[in-house]
């Protein structure tokens, strides 16, 4: 079992450690091996090998030839990685957003021939890592940048246009790829069996934010006629006017009421989903409804009666305030009947990481908020569930993350594919998330159904899920939750 494997990892016993020790735990818990970390000197008193059959060592340049003779010394005939150790953990720490490497290196280093490229084979059982994978891996997890990178956007948050790291860095989960490649590497010195315990199949995480499930009421559908009148789009507003009428009139139904569709399409692909509904808010952008509304009550017995989850939409004004969101999630509770374990902040609103310990107080058990509004991709660098971890104070947090990997509306209005190319975005992504445990968390809002919004962008949805629905698994975000509470408790 690969559970039982163990891995010493040797870093200096500085002030960086818990950096460090936090991205070796993180490689641990993805590639199911108990990691211990100590420094060279704790090796060379005797700190105890023990089982531990692969051995890691992240060291600067500085370090010199004693500190290697320790380690080989100790650690006798075991299979050994060094690592390059940059400044990165150093005196410039928390002072600029800059990556450890130059992002045309991390970049390369993504594919397995780029990688091969920065090792350097010692021995028949040494090798040496020539890029800082740790500081980088660090870099991405932690988002690093955002402790130091004043951002001003109009709903506070911060974008994919205000990283310093090019786009393309965000097509992959860069940190999933450097891990493996570097467990491979692991593998072939120590003739250890690369068999990993989780399932190699791609898997989609559904998920649904529960905004808004009326485009017209009332007087809102006569603002919204107006405010496409002020555009200059008379032929849209007619018809805008004429949709409200028949809504209104009761001859159609609202263009936002597209649950009944989404349930058919979940019924024939087999796939389980996650709802997340709002709990209150009366900030201008919170969502339309009450949890007591006719409506919604009747939303939520279907979704439960299905087995899908529900989790909590926390309301535009909570993501700093561990007070509304529990008061949020209360009422949630109260009309589900059941414990809630799972957030996403209403327009990924993310106070880092503020956030995860407002949820963390509440009692929620992860959260799925990480990825950027404005571009689709990989924010932590990585797919599937991970331990934050906050860089000021240098600890993990008690929460998991499941990173948002692409939300519709991202695609449609931000970064304004067209539908038609929507797909092979999507595919891309579903692609590149595969990985032990990994997840492509996707974001389906019941308001896409509003055809002159989005034009095909339900279709190509619908598509998406039914041209993967061979190849992939279905699961609830509180599934892989789970799962990976499990892998902690084996590897740590
Ligand atoms: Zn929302």
């Amino acid at each position: 079992m690969m559970s039982d494997s163990v891995c010493l990892c040797v870093r200096a016993n500085d002030e960086f450690a818990p950096c460090v020790d936090y991205v070796f735990r993180t490689f641990g818990r993805w590639a199911g091996i108990t990691t211990k970390c100590c420094s060279v000197e704790e090796l060379a008193q005797g700190a105890p090998v023990g089982e531990a059959g692969l051995i890691l060592a992240y060291r600067s340049e500085g370090e010199g030839a004693e500190s290697w003779q320790a380690i080989e010394k100790a650690v006798r005939n075991k299979p050994i990685i060094s690592i390059k150790r940059s400044n990165f953990f150093g005196p410039s720490f928390l002072l600029a957003p800059d990556l450890p490497e130059p992002s045309a290196t991390l970049e390369e280093a993504v594919s397995s021939e780029g990688f091969r490229k920065q090792v350097q084979r010692l021995s028949e059982k040494q090798a040496h890592i020539g890029f800082d994978l740790i500081a980088s891996a660090f870099w991405f997890l932690a988002r690093y940048e955002e402790y130091v990178t004043a951002t001003a956007e109009a709903h506070n948050r911060f974008l994919a246009s205000f990283s310093i790291a090019p786009p393309s860095l965000y097509d992959q989960p860069v940190v999933n790829r450097w891990f493996e490649h570097c467990e491979r590497l692991l593998n072939e010195l120590s003739g250890r069996d690369s068999s990993c315990y989780f399932l190699p199949k791609p898997r989609i995480v559904l998920t649904h934010d529960v905004d808004l499930i009326k485009k017209y009421r009332g007087m809102m559908g006569v603002r919204r006629t107006i405010s496409a009148m002020m555009r200059g789009d008379a032929r849209e507003a007619t018809s805008e006017i004429r949709m409200a009428s028949l809504v209104l009139a009761g001859l159609r139904r609202d263009p936002y009421d597209s649950f009944d569709e989404i349930f058919s399409i979940k019924e024939r692909l087999s796939a389980p989903s996650t709802f997340y509904f709002m709990g209150g808010g009366d900030a201008p952008l919170d969502g339309d409804y009450s949890l007591d509304d006719q409506r919604v009550r009747e939303l939520v017995m279907q979704i439960l009666s299905r087995g899908d989850e529900i989790g909590l939409h926390p309301s535009y004004e909570t993501f700093h305030s561990p007070e509304k969101i529990l008061e949020e999630l209360q009422a949630l509770e109260k009309a589900v009947g059941h414990h809630v374990i799972g957030a996403r902040q209403h327009y990924l609103r993310f106070d880092l990481p503020e956030t995860w310990y407002a949820l963390g107080q509440c009692g929620l058990r992860y959260d799925t908020s990480l990825g950027f509004p404005d571009r689709a991709g990989f924010r932590c660098g990585w797919s599937g569930c991970l331990r934050p971890f906050d860089v000021e104070k240098r600890i993990e947090l008690p929460i998991i993350e499941l990173p948002l990997v692409a939300m519709d509306i991202t695609l449609a209005v931000y970064e304004n594919v067209p539908a038609e190319k929507a797909v092979e975005r999507l595919a891309r992504l579903l692609d590149a998330s595969e990985t032990p445990g990994g997840a492509f968390v996707l974001l389906w809002h019941n308001t896409l159904h509003d055809s002159r919004a989005y034009p095909g962008y339900w279709d190509t949805m619908e598509y998406f899920l039914f041209a993967s629905a061979g190849t992939v698994e279905f699961a609830t975000a509180a599934r892989l939750c789970e799962e990976f509470e499990l892998r902690m408790v084996k590897t740590g």
